[in-house]
């Protein structure tokens, strides 16, 4: 009998959601797999799914490169590359990003280095490395940010961490201790995708934050809305009477580059003036230096 209540059950149970269900087993298993092909040492493997791409920060008044932002990217053996904004969660809710984190922070500190020595600059090239809520929590986050930094032997305040605004709103009393350790090590500590957590901008101070990266739909909506240029505006008035930097994101057009000059954004980010690319043209784009004024020119020609 019960065996036919189940079956009956099953007949109402939507397929779709079954095979979805399948495909999110077969991804976190397959995630685990890839995981385990890590290396521990920095030595490369051969079969290796994982990188690491980087996307230019260029400071918006001189044109120059201020630093890169390291986004992980897994080519997956059958799937081909697959987006961090469909694998993360997964690695997050399995606890699969404490080892995946720590090699993505890993190798962005190392390869830093290895820029650093190849283009010395002052201030020297810096990396932005994305940590979720649930890295946040890691009880030995501390002790692994300074082991990590020590092997890699980068200054400290080259390292710019980037915690969504979410992220920082919902932390904890012990959470918060924490940043506030991290920001007296010497880290920068960066609001990522601001404007979208819906946090009043005067609870910001409570916080150790150096850095704003506006959200990318606020600098989407510059050229047709006014009330977002307010926005920006705002959010700039305010980031800079708090001593913070402001990074724009996701700059996609002229307009709103030459918009964000206008309005004072320290630095911008977005495929107007570069796709995240990996190491090797990320090599090439330090050799040039000047970003902003190649992109400008190769605009003015088209
Ligand atoms: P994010 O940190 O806000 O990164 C910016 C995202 O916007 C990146 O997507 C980047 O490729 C994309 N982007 C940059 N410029 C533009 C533009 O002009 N237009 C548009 N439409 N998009 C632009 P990506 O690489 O797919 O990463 C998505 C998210 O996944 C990241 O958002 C971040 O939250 C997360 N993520 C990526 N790498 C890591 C990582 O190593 N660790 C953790 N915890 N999260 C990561
Ligand atoms: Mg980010
Ligand atoms: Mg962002
Ligand atoms: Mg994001």
């Amino acid at each position: 009998r019960a065996k036919a209540k189940g079956k009956g059950r099953y007949e109402v149970f939507d397929p779709t959601m079954q095979t979805l269900a399948m495909a999110r087993l077969q991804l976190e298993n397959d995630l685990r797999r890839a995981i385990d092909l890590l290396p521990c040492s920095s030595t490369a493997s051969a079969r290796q799914e994982f990188c690491l791409y980087y996307q230019p920060i260029v400071c918006l008044s001189t044109g120059k490169l201020s630093g890169f932002e390291a986004l992980l990217r897994w080519d997956h053996p059958s799937l081909g590359l697959i987006s961090p904004d469909r694998f993360i969660p997964i690695a997050e809710e399995t606890r699969l990003i404490d080892d995946l984190g720590w090699w993505v922070l890993q190798e962005a500190c190392r390869q830093l280095k290895i820029w650093q020595q190849q283009f010395p600059q002052k201030p020297p090239l810096a990396i932005n490395v994305n940590f979720s809520a649930v890295q946040i929590k890691q009880v030995d986050l501390l002790h692994r940010i300074e082991e990590i930094l020590r092997e890699s032997a980068i200054p400290i305040t080259s390292l710019k961490l980037e915690i969504t605004e979410s992220c920082i709103l919902e932390t904890l009393d012990w959470e918060e201790k924490t940043l506030k350790q991290l920001k007296a090590l010497g880290i920068n500590l960066c609001i990522d995708d601001f404007g979208t957590g819906y946090s009043s901008l005067s609870r910001l101070h409570e916080f150790p934050i150096d850095t704003l990266k506006i959200d990318r739909s606020f600098v989407s909506r510059i050229a047709s809305d006014k009330d977002d240029t307010q926005i920006v505006q705002t959010i700039v008035t305010l980031a800079r009477s708090r001593g913070m930097d402001i990074v724009a994101e996701g700059i996609e057009t002229l307009f709103q580059l030459q918009k964000l000059q206008e309005l004072g954004c320290d630095f911008g980010q977005g495929y107007f003036i570069s796709m995240p690319v990996d190491k090797e043209t990320a090599t090439e784009l330090l050799a040039r230096k000047q970003i902003l004024q190649a992109v400008l020119q190769k605009e003015t020609k088209t």
